[in-house]
């Protein structure tokens, strides 16, 4: 199953709790590019530099690890990554270098790997569109950039963190702006895909919404 949607909507939330509705495993493909650009800005690769950030892709060793729940754990050379990848920073950076034709082939192939044998819920912003065009479903989850910036300022207070929302909305914008920009596997929905809006929806009707249409494809 494949879940694209902008940046805050609650892909990952919505995706994990599906993926246990279905017992099948989640995997949350901006993990993997945020894991890239995490490594490249710590080793100081230039961003902007396509060969550079393919030498830091091939030289990682990607692995995921059975974590006891539907989502295996990321590690990249032997290091699970955790909030270290969370951050707008790292965001930021991710969308800089997801723009790369080479960088998308790369996680493109590790995601069909992955998902070959079916049973996974596949989280990001091209699942639908390039990486598994045919899924037995395909989700563009949507909610307003406002919903979604008041989203993600309640999930950093839940944690303790401080958050402004009118920069989160900035960052937010920003990002989507970006990944639905670019040339290579822009951020769309899929022409067969179901548009949902959850602006006004809790994550519990999210999540039976897509139950729903998981079980009614599989008809
Ligand atoms: O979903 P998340 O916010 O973790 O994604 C971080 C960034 O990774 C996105 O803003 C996007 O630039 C990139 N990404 C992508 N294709 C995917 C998943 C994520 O380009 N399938």
């Amino acid at each position: 199953m494949a879940i694209d949607g902008p940046a805050g909507v609650g892909k990952s939330t919505v995706g994990r709790m599906v993926a246990v509705r279905l017992n099948y495993s989640f995997i949350s493909t901006g993990k993997m590019y945020r894991a890239l650009a995490w490594k490249a800005l710590n080793s100081g690769a230039d961003l902007e530099n396509e060969a550079a950030l393919m030498k830091t892709a091939l030289g990682t060793r990607w692995e995921f690890r059975a974590a006891g729940g539907p989502e295996p754990q990321l590690c990249v050379d032997g290091r699970s990554l955790g909030a270290e990848i969370t951050d707008e920073t790292v965001g930021k950076a991710t969308s800089a270098i997801s723009r790369f034709a080479a960088v998308r082939k790369f996680m493109c192939e590790m995601q069909r790997a992955i998902g070959a044998e079916g049973g996974v819920v596949m989280e990001g912003r091209d699942i639908g569109t390039n990486v598994f065009p045919d899924a037995e479903v395909k989700v563009y989850l949507d909610a307003s950039p406002r919903a979604r910036a008041r989203r993600r300022a309640r999930q950093l207070e839940g944690r303790g963190l401080a958050a402004d929302s009118a920069k989160i909305l900035d960052f937010i914008v920003k990002r989507d702006r970006q990944d639905s920009q670019r040339k290579n596997n822009p951020l769309k929905k899929a022409d067969d895909g179901h548009y949902l809006d959850s602006t006004d929806l809790s994550i519990k009707q999210v999540v039976e919404e897509i139950v729903r249409l998981a079980k009614q494809e599989s008809k």
